[in-house]
Protein backbone atom coordinates (compact mmCIF):
# COMPACT_ATOMS: atom_id res chain seq x y z
CA UNK A 1 0.00 0.00 0.00
CA UNK A 2 1.49 4.00 -0.61
CA UNK A 3 0.65 6.19 1.59
CA UNK A 4 0.05 8.85 -1.28
CA UNK A 5 -3.35 7.10 -0.77
CA UNK A 6 -5.77 9.50 1.00
CA UNK A 7 -7.60 7.32 1.95
CA UNK A 8 -8.65 3.64 2.90
CA UNK A 9 -12.84 2.73 3.23
CA UNK A 10 -13.79 1.26 6.46
CA UNK A 11 -13.87 -1.57 5.13
CA UNK A 12 -10.21 -1.74 3.81
CA UNK A 13 -8.74 -0.45 7.07
CA UNK A 14 -10.94 -3.29 9.06
CA UNK A 15 -9.33 -5.53 6.65
CA UNK A 16 -6.20 -4.28 7.28
CA UNK A 17 -6.57 -4.44 10.91
CA UNK A 18 -7.67 -8.15 11.38
CA UNK A 19 -4.37 -8.45 8.95
CA UNK A 20 -2.43 -7.38 11.75
CA UNK A 21 -4.28 -9.05 14.33
CA UNK A 22 -2.64 -11.96 12.98
CA UNK A 23 0.56 -11.07 11.59
CA UNK A 24 1.51 -7.65 14.36
CA UNK A 25 3.24 -6.37 11.79
CA UNK A 26 2.94 -3.15 9.69
CA UNK A 27 5.12 -1.65 6.48
CA UNK A 28 6.80 1.78 6.63
CA UNK A 29 3.87 3.13 4.20
CA UNK A 30 0.84 1.88 6.48
CA UNK A 31 1.97 3.20 9.59
CA UNK A 32 2.55 6.62 8.12
CA UNK A 33 -1.11 6.33 6.85
CA UNK A 34 -2.26 5.25 9.95
CA UNK A 35 -0.87 7.46 12.08
CA UNK A 36 -2.78 10.40 10.31
CA UNK A 37 -6.53 8.52 10.83
CA UNK A 38 -8.74 11.34 12.03
CA UNK A 39 -10.83 10.79 14.81
CA UNK A 40 -13.57 8.47 13.29
CA UNK A 41 -11.44 5.88 11.70
CA UNK A 42 -9.39 6.08 14.50
CA UNK A 43 -12.13 3.81 15.96
CA UNK A 44 -11.62 1.21 14.10
CA UNK A 45 -7.94 0.87 15.46
CA UNK A 46 -9.03 1.50 18.86
CA UNK A 47 -11.13 -1.71 18.53
CA UNK A 48 -8.74 -3.71 17.19
CA UNK A 49 -6.47 -2.83 19.69
CA UNK A 50 -8.64 -3.15 22.73
CA UNK A 51 -9.36 -6.87 21.28
CA UNK A 52 -5.36 -7.71 21.23
CA UNK A 53 -5.56 -6.33 24.83
CA UNK A 54 -7.76 -8.59 26.14
CA UNK A 55 -6.46 -11.42 24.26
CA UNK A 56 -2.57 -11.17 25.10
CA UNK A 57 -2.52 -9.55 28.34
CA UNK A 58 -6.45 -10.20 29.63
CA UNK A 59 -8.58 -7.40 31.61
CA UNK A 60 -6.29 -6.97 34.30
CA UNK A 61 -4.74 -3.26 34.94
CA UNK A 62 -1.66 -3.08 36.73
CA UNK A 63 -1.29 -0.27 39.43
CA UNK A 64 2.65 1.34 40.20
CA UNK A 65 3.44 3.05 42.83
CA UNK A 66 5.19 6.49 41.49
CA UNK A 67 8.04 7.52 43.53
CA UNK A 68 9.85 11.07 42.31
CA UNK A 69 13.14 10.66 44.51
CA UNK A 70 15.18 13.46 42.87
CA UNK A 71 14.44 16.40 40.55
CA UNK A 72 18.01 17.66 40.19
CA UNK A 73 18.70 16.82 36.40
CA UNK A 74 22.10 17.63 34.24
CA UNK A 75 20.79 17.33 31.20
CA UNK A 76 19.27 19.77 28.75
CA UNK A 77 15.96 17.89 27.03
CA UNK A 78 14.42 21.34 25.59
CA UNK A 79 10.83 19.81 26.35
CA UNK A 80 10.92 19.26 30.26
CA UNK A 81 10.59 21.66 33.27
CA UNK A 82 13.58 19.58 35.26
CA UNK A 83 16.01 20.42 32.26
CA UNK A 84 19.51 21.80 34.03
CA UNK A 85 18.63 25.60 32.81
CA UNK A 86 15.24 25.86 34.62
CA UNK A 87 16.31 27.75 37.31
CA UNK A 88 12.78 28.90 38.29
CA UNK A 89 12.35 25.14 39.72
CA UNK A 90 13.43 24.44 43.40
CA UNK A 91 15.60 21.58 43.19
CA UNK A 92 14.73 18.33 45.52
CA UNK A 93 16.45 15.40 46.50
CA UNK A 94 14.71 12.98 48.70
CA UNK A 95 16.75 11.26 52.11
CA UNK A 96 17.11 7.31 51.19
CA UNK A 97 14.65 7.19 54.52
CA UNK A 98 12.30 9.36 52.80
CA UNK A 99 12.65 7.18 50.29
CA UNK A 100 11.74 3.84 51.70
CA UNK A 101 9.30 5.17 53.87
CA UNK A 102 7.34 6.61 51.03
CA UNK A 103 7.56 2.88 49.40
CA UNK A 104 6.63 1.24 52.79
CA UNK A 105 3.55 3.75 52.95
CA UNK A 106 2.51 2.17 49.12
CA UNK A 107 3.12 -0.90 49.86
CA UNK A 108 0.41 -0.38 52.83
CA UNK A 109 -1.88 1.02 50.35
CA UNK A 110 -1.55 -2.11 48.17
CA UNK A 111 0.71 -1.48 45.75
CA UNK A 112 2.95 -4.29 44.50
CA UNK A 113 4.85 -2.88 41.92
CA UNK A 114 6.91 0.50 42.42
CA UNK A 115 8.28 3.08 39.88
CA UNK A 116 10.75 4.82 41.37
CA UNK A 117 11.75 7.85 38.58
CA UNK A 118 14.27 10.93 39.22
CA UNK A 119 16.18 13.74 36.78
CA UNK A 120 19.65 12.91 35.59
CA UNK A 121 20.80 13.35 38.95
CA UNK A 122 24.70 13.28 38.82
CA UNK A 123 24.81 12.87 42.76
CA UNK A 124 24.11 9.06 41.72
CA UNK A 125 26.50 8.84 39.43
CA UNK A 126 29.21 9.15 41.52
CA UNK A 127 27.06 7.35 44.40
CA UNK A 128 25.50 4.48 42.79
CA UNK A 129 25.49 2.78 46.22
CA UNK A 130 23.56 4.96 47.84
CA UNK A 131 21.03 4.14 45.68
CA UNK A 132 21.65 0.59 45.26
CA UNK A 133 21.15 0.82 49.46
CA UNK A 134 17.53 2.17 49.06
CA UNK A 135 16.54 -0.12 46.34
CA UNK A 136 17.92 -3.26 48.06
CA UNK A 137 16.53 -2.48 51.43
CA UNK A 138 12.93 -1.65 49.64
CA UNK A 139 13.65 -5.05 47.67
CA UNK A 140 14.47 -6.83 51.01
CA UNK A 141 12.13 -5.63 53.22
CA UNK A 142 8.49 -5.09 51.21
CA UNK A 143 9.38 -7.76 48.58
CA UNK A 144 8.12 -5.53 45.64
CA UNK A 145 8.86 -5.39 42.20
CA UNK A 146 10.78 -1.96 41.35
CA UNK A 147 10.84 -0.49 37.94
CA UNK A 148 13.60 2.43 37.64
CA UNK A 149 13.82 5.40 35.34
CA UNK A 150 16.69 7.55 36.14
CA UNK A 151 18.31 8.35 32.77
CA UNK A 152 22.11 7.03 31.41
CA UNK A 153 24.49 5.16 33.36
CA UNK A 154 27.46 2.66 32.60
CA UNK A 155 26.56 -0.90 32.26
CA UNK A 156 28.72 -1.75 35.09
CA UNK A 157 26.04 0.90 36.75
CA UNK A 158 23.00 -0.85 35.26
CA UNK A 159 24.10 -4.21 36.80
CA UNK A 160 25.25 -2.73 40.24
CA UNK A 161 21.50 -1.66 40.20
CA UNK A 162 20.08 -4.74 38.97
CA UNK A 163 22.33 -6.78 41.44
CA UNK A 164 20.71 -4.44 43.75
CA UNK A 165 16.60 -5.78 43.58
CA UNK A 166 16.08 -3.63 40.22
CA UNK A 167 13.35 -5.85 37.77
CA UNK A 168 12.85 -3.36 35.26
CA UNK A 169 14.15 -0.01 33.66
CA UNK A 170 12.53 2.39 31.93
CA UNK A 171 14.09 4.68 29.18
CA UNK A 172 12.50 6.59 26.66
CA UNK A 173 14.35 7.34 22.98
CA UNK A 174 11.27 10.38 22.60
CA UNK A 175 12.53 10.35 19.08
CA UNK A 176 13.91 7.80 17.14
CA UNK A 177 15.09 10.92 14.07
CA UNK A 178 18.91 11.30 15.02
CA UNK A 179 18.51 15.02 13.98
CA UNK A 180 15.89 15.94 15.94
CA UNK A 181 16.88 13.81 18.85
CA UNK A 182 19.77 16.03 18.81
CA UNK A 183 18.02 19.21 18.43
CA UNK A 184 16.05 18.34 21.51
CA UNK A 185 18.77 16.92 23.70
CA UNK A 186 22.02 19.06 22.64
CA UNK A 187 24.12 17.19 25.45
CA UNK A 188 23.22 13.85 23.81
CA UNK A 189 22.84 11.55 21.00
CA UNK A 190 20.14 9.02 19.68
CA UNK A 191 23.14 6.23 19.63
CA UNK A 192 23.91 6.79 23.04
CA UNK A 193 20.52 5.90 24.41
CA UNK A 194 20.09 3.46 22.20
CA UNK A 195 23.21 1.91 23.63
CA UNK A 196 22.04 2.21 27.17
CA UNK A 197 19.03 0.45 25.91
CA UNK A 198 21.34 -2.13 24.60
CA UNK A 199 23.23 -2.56 27.98
CA UNK A 200 19.97 -2.69 29.97
CA UNK A 201 18.46 -5.86 27.68
CA UNK A 202 22.28 -7.42 28.31
CA UNK A 203 22.07 -7.58 31.87
CA UNK A 204 18.44 -8.37 32.13
CA UNK A 205 16.34 -6.26 32.75
CA UNK A 206 12.74 -5.66 31.32
CA UNK A 207 13.16 -3.38 29.20
CA UNK A 208 10.95 -0.38 29.16
CA UNK A 209 11.19 2.71 26.42
CA UNK A 210 8.37 4.87 24.48
CA UNK A 211 8.45 8.52 22.73
CA UNK A 212 6.25 11.38 22.61
CA UNK A 213 4.07 12.17 20.42
CA UNK A 214 3.44 15.57 18.33
CA UNK A 215 6.83 17.07 19.16
CA UNK A 216 8.10 20.08 17.16
CA UNK A 217 9.34 19.06 13.68
CA UNK A 218 8.07 15.32 14.08
CA UNK A 219 6.89 14.47 10.77
CA UNK A 220 4.70 10.97 9.99
CA UNK A 221 7.63 9.62 8.74
CA UNK A 222 9.11 10.29 12.06
CA UNK A 223 6.28 9.27 14.07
CA UNK A 224 6.18 6.02 12.06
CA UNK A 225 9.94 5.20 12.66
CA UNK A 226 8.76 5.31 16.30
CA UNK A 227 6.51 2.90 16.04
CA UNK A 228 9.29 0.75 14.33
CA UNK A 229 12.23 1.61 16.24
CA UNK A 230 9.94 0.16 19.13
CA UNK A 231 9.39 -3.13 17.09
CA UNK A 232 12.98 -3.51 16.66
CA UNK A 233 13.67 -2.87 20.17
CA UNK A 234 11.46 -5.35 21.00
CA UNK A 235 10.66 -4.10 24.46
CA UNK A 236 8.24 -5.18 27.26
CA UNK A 237 6.82 -1.97 28.58
CA UNK A 238 6.17 0.87 26.43
CA UNK A 239 5.49 4.59 27.50
CA UNK A 240 4.14 7.00 25.51
CA UNK A 241 2.65 10.70 25.81
CA UNK A 242 1.84 13.95 24.47
CA UNK A 243 4.81 16.78 24.10
CA UNK A 244 3.35 18.94 26.65
CA UNK A 245 4.80 22.41 26.52
CA UNK A 246 6.24 24.28 29.59
CA UNK A 247 6.21 27.75 30.10
CA UNK A 248 9.80 27.67 31.66
CA UNK A 249 11.06 26.12 28.54
CA UNK A 250 12.70 26.82 24.92
CA UNK A 251 10.01 24.92 23.56
CA UNK A 252 7.29 27.01 25.08
CA UNK A 253 5.80 28.96 22.34
CA UNK A 254 5.33 25.65 20.58
CA UNK A 255 1.90 23.66 19.68
CA UNK A 256 1.19 20.45 22.16
CA UNK A 257 0.93 17.00 20.95
CA UNK A 258 -3.23 15.50 19.95
CA UNK A 259 -4.61 13.26 22.59
CA UNK A 260 -5.47 11.70 19.02
CA UNK A 261 -2.26 11.13 18.23
CA UNK A 262 -0.76 9.73 21.21
CA UNK A 263 -4.00 7.40 21.63
CA UNK A 264 -3.12 5.88 17.99
CA UNK A 265 0.14 5.75 19.10
CA UNK A 266 -0.96 3.48 22.07
CA UNK A 267 -3.39 1.38 19.88
CA UNK A 268 -0.61 0.72 17.19
CA UNK A 269 1.68 -0.32 19.57
CA UNK A 270 -0.31 -2.55 21.48
CA UNK A 271 -0.59 -4.09 17.78
CA UNK A 272 2.95 -4.27 16.75
CA UNK A 273 3.92 -5.77 20.47
CA UNK A 274 0.95 -7.11 21.11
CA UNK A 275 2.45 -8.85 24.89
CA UNK A 276 3.74 -5.84 25.75
CA UNK A 277 2.91 -3.61 29.40
CA UNK A 278 1.66 -0.38 28.00
CA UNK A 279 0.85 2.67 30.43
CA UNK A 280 -2.62 4.93 29.85
CA UNK A 281 -0.09 7.75 31.26
CA UNK A 282 -0.53 10.95 33.50
CA UNK A 283 0.56 12.93 30.53
CA UNK A 284 -2.26 12.25 28.62
CA UNK A 285 -4.15 12.55 31.59
CA UNK A 286 -3.35 15.96 31.56
CA UNK A 287 -4.15 17.02 27.93
CA UNK A 288 -7.44 15.06 27.53
CA UNK A 289 -9.56 14.27 31.19
CA UNK A 290 -10.73 11.11 30.04
CA UNK A 291 -7.42 10.62 28.13
CA UNK A 292 -6.65 6.88 30.44
CA UNK A 293 -9.64 6.03 30.11
CA UNK A 294 -9.13 6.15 26.21
CA UNK A 295 -6.00 4.71 26.45
CA UNK A 296 -7.36 1.71 28.39
CA UNK A 297 -9.72 1.17 25.81
CA UNK A 298 -7.20 1.41 23.16
CA UNK A 299 -4.90 -1.21 24.06
CA UNK A 300 -3.37 0.24 27.45
CA UNK A 301 -3.07 -2.27 30.56
CA UNK A 302 -1.02 -0.19 33.31
CA UNK A 303 -1.61 2.75 35.65
CA UNK A 304 1.22 4.76 37.65
CA UNK A 305 -0.55 7.27 40.00
CA UNK A 306 1.44 9.04 41.86
CA UNK A 307 2.68 8.43 45.91
CA UNK A 308 5.37 10.63 46.09
CA UNK A 309 5.55 12.98 49.18
CA UNK A 310 2.64 16.09 48.87
CA UNK A 311 5.58 18.50 49.48
CA UNK A 312 8.01 17.24 45.89
CA UNK A 313 4.89 16.45 43.70
CA UNK A 314 4.52 20.18 42.56
CA UNK A 315 7.93 20.31 41.76
CA UNK A 316 8.38 17.40 39.67
CA UNK A 317 7.26 19.29 36.91
CA UNK A 318 8.30 17.86 33.32
CA UNK A 319 5.17 19.47 31.95
CA UNK A 320 2.64 22.38 33.41
CA UNK A 321 -1.21 21.91 34.80
CA UNK A 322 0.37 18.14 35.84
CA UNK A 323 -2.60 16.41 37.93
CA UNK A 324 -1.80 16.79 41.29
CA UNK A 325 -4.02 14.71 44.38
CA UNK A 326 -2.74 12.63 47.56
CA UNK A 327 -1.52 9.23 47.42
CA UNK A 328 -5.13 8.10 48.44
CA UNK A 329 -6.88 10.03 46.18
CA UNK A 330 -4.78 8.90 43.44
CA UNK A 331 -5.05 5.34 43.97
CA UNK A 332 -9.24 5.33 44.59
CA UNK A 333 -9.64 7.80 41.29
CA UNK A 334 -7.39 4.77 39.37
CA UNK A 335 -9.54 2.00 40.98
CA UNK A 336 -12.58 3.57 40.41
CA UNK A 337 -11.94 4.31 36.45
CA UNK A 338 -10.69 0.99 35.89
CA UNK A 339 -13.95 -0.55 37.48
CA UNK A 340 -15.49 2.30 35.28
CA UNK A 341 -14.94 0.56 31.83
CA UNK A 342 -15.68 -2.90 33.49
CA UNK A 343 -11.92 -3.99 33.87
CA UNK A 344 -10.15 -5.12 37.36
CA UNK A 345 -7.77 -3.98 39.14
CA UNK A 346 -4.86 -6.41 39.33
CA UNK A 347 -2.73 -6.78 42.82
CA UNK A 348 -0.13 -8.83 40.94
CA UNK A 349 3.66 -7.67 40.33
CA UNK A 350 2.38 -7.48 36.64
CA UNK A 351 5.97 -8.51 35.09
CA UNK A 352 6.75 -7.42 31.76
CA UNK A 353 7.46 -10.48 29.64
CA UNK A 354 11.34 -10.86 29.19
CA UNK A 355 12.90 -10.77 25.79
CA UNK A 356 15.53 -12.40 24.48
S1 LIG B 1 13.44 14.53 30.48
FE1 LIG B 1 14.52 13.56 32.17
S2 LIG B 1 16.69 13.70 31.60
FE2 LIG B 1 15.60 15.20 30.34
S3 LIG B 1 15.71 17.12 31.48
FE3 LIG B 1 13.79 16.11 32.06
S4 LIG B 1 14.26 14.95 33.91
FE4 LIG B 1 16.19 15.49 32.89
Amino acid sequence: MSSQQLRLSDEELIQLCHRVEVSSSLSFEELIYLVQLDERQAQILFATADRVRQRMVGDAVHLRGLIEFSNICIRQCQYCGLYCRNNQVKRYRMKEDEIFATAEHAVKMGYPSLVLQSGEDPFYNTHIERLAGVISRIKNELKVAITLSAGEFSKTDYQRLKDAGVDRYLLRFETSDAKLYRELHPDSQLDDRLQCLQYLAETGYQVGTGFMVGLPRETPEIFANNLLLLKKLNVGMVGIGPFLPNQDTPLKGEASGTSLGTLIAVALTRLLLPDTNIPATTALGTLDKDGRIKALQAGANVMMPNVSPMEFRELYKLYPNKLCVTADQGRDTAIKLVESIGRVVSFSAGHAPLRK
